[in-house]
């Protein structure tokens, strides 16, 4: 197992949707230059020599339409022809917007189908724009179509998958995936997030999913300004047993990194360690419950300086690498009491999920 089994989904021809917004508007932060300086990081380091590159092809209307209303699909249709004004809250259009959506969707199908038909064990898709926000009829939060979603009923179709489980470490809670899957028995959804009830009023860990789904939805709602130790926490007391309960055939990985401290729109506090912290523990995990493997989905991250880095440590930790060293791993000051009311957070999330994702 090595770098030679992880595939990175590019498209050559950049994405070009923007929303016209100048700084310090959140929309001004979700850019074409996010997976730019990912490429340029990737390619400066090495790694495309080392991995295999994959193309994203664009996805087709039929695709959306395992997840999304058709009214949607229609609406940010033909408000990208018109070339502007709002489909959502935060997310607005652009005449780029419907072709660079569906090219972002189409990067999640071909991650997610090259390790559903065990050609790659693990993959990653570095598109744009993110989606984790979208709901089955609203866009919102810099998000249009739900990538990973998407990508998950793909692979169930035509691939004979059956269990996902989904882990989603972006900063916010994604209550458009959370949502869509709720009532599902057979997809997991476990959200790493800060905890703000202005985040669409979500992210509480007494929301557990309904109905056949009840206790498959696992959110694990961390203070502001939470650090590595409390991440690193919280994968080994909650996101490892809860998978390892839930026995899936693949894991697909939510890949946002604006809980970096650098980062201007999240307001965590960890550095790129983590984020390998999670590739080795998705690596493990992945081995441990005998899946075919993994695919990761760019979701946020709007430090472009910081995605580079931040992507390749996640690489490495699936490969099984060592930890590489960035210069963005300084010593930080921790706060015992923000360590102590986190410990409190995950072991109460401990005692609802492992006592229900046991059926
Ligand atoms: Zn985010």
């Amino acid at each position: 197992m090595a770098w030679n089994d992880i595939a990175v989904v590019l498209h050559p021809g950049i994405a070009e949707h923007i929303m016209p917004f100048p700084r310090p508007h959140l929309e001004s932060f979700e850019t074409p230059l996010r997976v730019e300086m990912i490429r340029r990081h990737l390619r400066t380091r090495g790694i495309f020599k080392h991995v295999r590159v994959a193309r994203a092809r664009m996805a087709t209307v039929e695709d959306l339409r395992r997840v999304h209303t058709d009214y949607m699909i229609d609406t940010i249709r033909i408000m990208s022809d018109l070339g502007a004004g709002e489909v959502g809250e935060s997310a607005y259009a652009s005449p780029e917007l419907y072709r660079s959506a569906l090219m972002a969707v189409g990067g999640a199908v071909r991650a997610a189908t090259l390790v559903a038909k065990e050609e790659s064990r693990h993959s990653f898709s570095v598109m744009r724009p993110p989606g984790h926000h979208a709901t089955r009829s609203t866009p919102m939060g810099l998000c249009y179509f739900n990538n990973i979603a998407v990508a998950i009923r793909y692979i169930q179709m035509k691939c004979e998958v059956r269990r996902v489980s989904v882990l989603d470490f972006d900063d916010h809670f994604g209550n458009g995936t959370a949502e869509i899957f709720y009532s599902d028995p057979d997809v997991q959804y476990i959200s790493i997030h800060e905890y703000d009830y202005d985040d669409y009023g979500m992210g509480h860990f007494s929301e557990t999913g309904s109905g056949d789904g009840e206790g498959t939805n696992i959110n694990i709602p961390l203070l502001e300004h939470s650090t590595d130790e409390s991440y690193s926490l919280a994968l080994r007391e909650v996101v490892v047993p809860a998978v390892e309960t839930h026995q899936p055939e693949i894991i697909a990985v939510s890949a946002g990194f604006d809980s970096h401290y650098a980062d201007p729109v999240g307001n965590m506090n960890v550095d790129s360690s983590t984020f390998w912290l999670i590739g080795s523990t998705v690596r493990g995990l992945v081995e441990s419950v005998g899946a075919r493997g993994s695919f990761w989905v760019l979701e946020g991250g709007y430090n472009p300086l910081v995605l580079g880095p931040c992507v390749e440590a996640s690489l490495a930790g699936l490969a099984g690498e060592e930890k590489p060293v960035f210069e963005d791993q300084v010593p930080r000051e921790v706060s015992q009491g923000l360590l102590e009311a986190n410990r409190r957070i995950i072991r109460r999330v401990r005692e609802i999920a492992l006592k229900r994702t046991h059926s």
